[in-house]
């Protein structure tokens, strides 16, 4: 059972039906002095069936939250390299703007896997009350640099930003793993709030889609980095998320499988649902 780690134990559409869930969540709801909590959308179950997660407000935790979804590369950047070339600050350095990413044996893109799976979560977020917003409108335009990327959440103040990726390390190698920022000047004051995000990122990853921790990068799903520019120029909650390796043959065939992506969308919006809680 694929299953959102967030998902309240017992809550299946007869246990919502039967209020059950509200009489065990009250213990742990919102305060009463803050604004009245947004009306809860009215969400329909999950493609796997499972019935979307409710807090003691009523809705889903990310209901009225701002969330940014930034799918990594550009499926116009490999056309483009004289414009992702160029050198931008990141915080602690210069690097280029934007890169190409990395593809499949068989040639499934990265910029499109991860523009896949932005858009399907993109969707379970907003059936759940979020804001949301892409960092970039297609799948074949150049860019954004990384640092637009950053300033994107920074600008809408979001409450949380997800960045989606896929590797492509050594064949060997396998599994998934989330970036976390270190303080490098303007980010200190996310850094603990994005290891919270982090953790539940991972949590919710790795039930929801049954793939092991990477095996070669981190160490239990978790790794932190001084030299992405989307970490170390954001105000706001961040982690990247290499979903699996695209060098790996078994990595591979889940990267491009639609029920997979699913899958992955599904549990990145458990993971965001649990740090929002
Ligand atoms: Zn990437």
């Amino acid at each position: 059972m694929g299953g959102w780690a967030v998902r309240v134990r017992g809550c299946g559409p007869a246990a919502v039906g039967a209020g059950l869930c509200f009489a065990m969540l009250a213990a742990c709801g919102g305060s009463a002095d803050r604004d009245p909590p947004p009306r809860a959308p009215r969400v329909s179950p999950t493609a796997t069936g499972e019935s979307p997660p409710t807090t003691a407000t009523g809705g889903p935790a990310v209901n009225g939250k701002v969330i940014v979804i930034d799918p990594g590369h550009n499926g116009g950047n490999a056309d483009h390299t004289e414009q992702i070339n160029k050198k931008v600050f990141v915080g602690n350095g210069y690097k280029a703007c934007n890169t190409v990413g990395t593809n499949t044996r068989d040639g499934y893109s990265e910029h499109a896997f991860a523009w896949d799976v932005a858009n399907r979560l993109a969707r379970v977020l907003r059936e759940w009350g979020a804001k949301v917003t892409l960092t970039r409108k297609d799948d074949t335009g150049v860019g954004p640099c990384v640092t637009e990327r950053a300033a994107i959440g920074n600008r809408l103040h979001a409450d949380a930003a997800v960045s989606i990726h896929a590797d492509g390390a050594e064949p060997s190698g396998h599994g998934f793993h989330v970036i976390e920022p270190v303080a490098v000047g303007k980010n200190a004051s996310i850094v603990e709030p994005s290891r919270k995000l982090g953790t539940a990122v991972r949590d919710a990853y790795r039930s929801g889609t049954g793939i092991p921790y990477s095996t070669y990068r981190g160490r239990d799903g978790l790794d932190r980095r001084s030299d992405l520019g989307g970490l170390n120029l954001s105000t706001v909650p961040v982690v990247f998320i290499e979903c699996g390796n695209m060098q790996n043959p078994g990595d591979a065939a889940t990267l491009s499988s639609a029920p997979s992506r699913q899958r992955m969308a599904e549990s990145l919006a458990a993971g965001l649902e649990s740090y929002l809680r």
